[in-house]
C-alpha cells in the first residue's frame, strides 16, 4: 500500500461530468489499495472569471489590501471544486473529506497572489487516510501567520500537490492535465511536437521557468529539493484503463542522468508572452547604479528576469531588463516617480509587445555552436533579436511578440525536435 498524490487541473475538473470521471479514477486507485490525497484546481475559467470581476470593480493599482482580497476571492474557485470532488467520491461509495488550505494547515508567507509554502502539517490528513478516507487538499491556497488566506500564483495547484507529496513522503505525485505529458514544445502551438517519455529535472526546471506552463516552476523546485517522484499524464484517458498502464504513461521527471542514454542536445523549446521590457537610456556609468535601479524593483517585490547593461560611452550607458507584464505599469511608475530622477537618467522606455523564446537541453553543456544555430534559424525567418541570455543548459532571446509562433516552429524544426529521439 502506497501513499499517492493526484493533482487534477482546471480542464480535468471542468464540469460535473469530468469531476465524476476524476472521482471514478481516484476510486480505482483507492480500491487498488493506495492511500489517496487529491489536489484539485478550480474548474477551468473560474480563476480568470473571479479575477475579472475584481478588475471590473477596481482596475486601478494593486496594493497589499487589494491583493489580500484577490486571494480571498480567487481561492474560492479551488474550494468549490474540492468540495464537489469529495461529494463525487462519496457518491462512488468512498469516504472522502475536503480541506481548505487553512484547515490542513498549509502555511505560507504573506506575499499575497504569489505566496510561498513554508510548512505543511500533515497530522489531520494522515489520520483521515488511516481511517480509510480519500483526502482532498484544496490546491493553490494557504494561510499566512496572521490567518489570512493566500494564493500561490497562477498554476499554483501544481505546487500544492508536490508540496503535499513532499511533506507526506508520498511514493509518487501524478499531475493529471489536458495533455498526455511534457512535449518538446507546447503542442497547441506546434502540432508536430513530440511527447517526452522522460525529462530531466534540470530541463523541466528551465522549461517551467522559461514559460512552459505545463508545470508551475515552484512545483518543479519542490520536486527537486525533496526528490518527489513526479509524472505528468492525461486525465482524458478512459478512467478504467489498466492502472499499471496508467501509472507508466505520460512523462516522468527524472533526477539521475542515465550515462548510457544519448542526450538530445536540445530537448525542448519554451516561450513566454508574459514579459515586458524596460530600458533606461543614458544612465550615468558609476558604481551602485544597477543596485539602485534593481534594488528599488526588488523592494517592490517584483522579480527581474533578463538584464543587459551596454558598454558605456562618454560616461553613460543603457540599462535594460525584463519583468512580468503584470508588474510593468507598477515598475514604470516607480522608476518615473522616484528612481530615474535621483539618478539623472536621460530617458525611460518600455515595450510590452515582446516575447521570450528559449531552447533548453542538458546536451548544450557539452556541445558548442548551439546558440549560433538558434540565431541562424531566427535570422533565416527575418526575426530580429532584441536581447539574449544564456546559461549552461539554455539560450533565450527576446523578440517582437508578433513572431512568436514563427520563431518556435522554426526552432523546433532546426533542432529536429519533430523527429523521433535517437536514444
Ligand atoms: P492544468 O489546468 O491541468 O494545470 P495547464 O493549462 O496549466 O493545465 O497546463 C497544460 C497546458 O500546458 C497544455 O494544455 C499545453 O498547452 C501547455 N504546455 C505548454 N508547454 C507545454 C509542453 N512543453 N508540454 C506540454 N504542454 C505544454
Ligand atoms: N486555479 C489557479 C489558476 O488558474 C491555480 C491552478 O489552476 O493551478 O491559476
Ligand atoms: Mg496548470
Amino acid at each position: 500500500m502506497a501513499l499517492i498524490v493526484h493533482k487534477y487541473g482546471g480542464t480535468s475538473m471542468g464540469s460535473t461530468e469530468r469531476i465524476r470521471n476524476v472521482a471514478k479514477r481516484v476510486a480505482k486507485w483507492h480500491r487498488a489499495g493506495h492511500q489517496m490525497v487529491v489536489v484539485p484546481s478550480a474548474m477551468s475559467g473560474e480563476t480568470n472569471r473571479l479575477l475579472g470581476l475584481a478588475k471590473e470593480l477596481a482596475p486601478g493599482k494593486a496594493s497589499p489590501s487589494y491583493e489580500r482580497e484577490l486571494d480571498m476571492l480567487a481561492s474560492t474557485g479551488e474550494q468549490a471544486s474540492s468540495a464537489l470532488l469529495a461529494i463525487a467520491l462519496q457518491a462512488e461509495g468512498l469516504q472522502s473529506v475536503s480541506y481548505a488550505g487553512w484547515q490542513v494547515p498549509i502555511r505560507t508567507n504573506n506575499a499575497y497572489t504569489k505566496a510561498r509554502i513554508e510548512s505543511i502539517d500533515d497530522a489531520r490528513v494522515r489520520a483521515d487516510l488511516d481511517a480509510g478516507k480519500v483526502v482532498i487538499v484544496t490546491g493553490f491556497q494557504g494561510m499566512d501567520d496572521a490567518g489570512n488566506i493566500t494564493t500561490l500564483g497562477r498554476g499554483g495547484s501544481d505546487t500544492s500537490a508536490v508540496a503535499v507529496a513532499a511533506a507526506m513522503k508520498a511514493q509518487e505525485c501524478l499531475i493529471y492535465t489536458d495533455v498526455d505529458g511534457v512535449y518538446t514544445t507546447d503542442p497547441r502551438v506546434v502540432p508536430e511536437a513530440r511527447r517526452l517519455k522522460t525529462v530531466s529535472f534540470e530541463e523541466m526546471l528551465e522549461m517551467a521557468s522559461l514559460g512552459s506552463k505545463v508545470l508551475q516552476i515552484r512545483s518543479v523546485e519542490f520536486a527537486g529539493k525533496y526528490r518527489v517522484p513526479l509524472r505528468v499524464l492525461s486525465s482524458f484517458t478512459p478512467w478504467d484503463i489498466d492502472i499499471h498502464e496508467e501509472a507508466a504513461s505520460g512523462t516522468l521527471i527524472t533526477f539521475e542522468e542515465d550515462e548510457n542514454m544519448e542526450q538530445a542536445i536540445v530537448s525542448g523549446i519554451a516561450f513566454n508572452r508574459d514579459e515586458a521590457k524596460i530600458a533606461l537610456r543614458g544612465v550615468p556609468d558609476k558604481p551602485g547604479i544597477a543596485y539602485q535601479i534593481l534594488g528599488a524593483v526588488a523592494q517592490a517585490n517584483v522579480e527581474v528576469d533578463m538584464i543587459i547593461q551596454n558598454i558605456s560611452k562618454d560616461g553613460r550607458t543603457d540599462f535594460s531588463f525584463t519583468v512580468n507584464r503584470g508588474d510593468y505599469a507598477k515598475i514604470m511608475d516607480l522608476l518615473r516617480s522616484s528612481v530615474i530622477k535621483g539618478l539623472g537618467v536621460e530617458d525611460l522606455e518600455g515595450d510590452t509587445k515582446i516575447c521570450k523564446v528559449s531552447i533548453v537541453g542538458i546536451g548544450m553543456r557539452s556541445h558548442v555552436g548551439i546558440a549560433s544555430k538558434m540565431f541562424r534559424a531566427l535570422s533565416e525567418e527575418g526575426i530580429n533579436i532584441q536581447m539574449i541570455s544564456t546559461s549552461e543548459i539554455k539560450t533565450s532571446v527576446v523578440i517582437d511578440e508578433k513572431y512568436i509562433e514563427l520563431a518556435v516552429r522554426a526552432l523546433h524544426k532546426a533542432f529536429d525536435l519533430d523527429q523521433p529521439a535517437t536514444a
